[in-house]
């Protein structure tokens, strides 16, 4: 992966019955199957956070090719986090 490449990691739409709340489809970058995007996923789309969208088997795929020199996580949204703490 590139050196400023920020890649938000997905479920693919298929195959997957449990949806975080908020959530909407777009596509993979690489294999351009449905996936979904958590509220804090699309939050780092609009801020620029993120360049890429790619589903998890795009991701293993990469990442055995070419493993990544760091990893992050996206800060959650209050919404993500107040479902955490029941208190949706
Ligand atoms: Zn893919």
């Amino acid at each position: 992966m590139t050196e400023n490449e920020s890649v938000l990691v997905c479920m693919r739409v298929d195959g997957f019955c449990v949806v975080y709340p908020g959530s909407v489809k777009d596509r993979c970058n690489v294999c351009h199957a449905e996936v979904w995007v958590a509220p804090s996923g699309q939050a780092g789309i609009a801020t620029g956070q993120v360049t890429k969208t790619m589903c998890i088997p795009c991701v293993v795929i990469r990442v055995r090719e070419d493993p990544p020199q760091s990893v992050g996580l996206l800060p959650k949204t209050a919404q993500e986090v107040r479902q955490w703490l029941g208190r949706n």
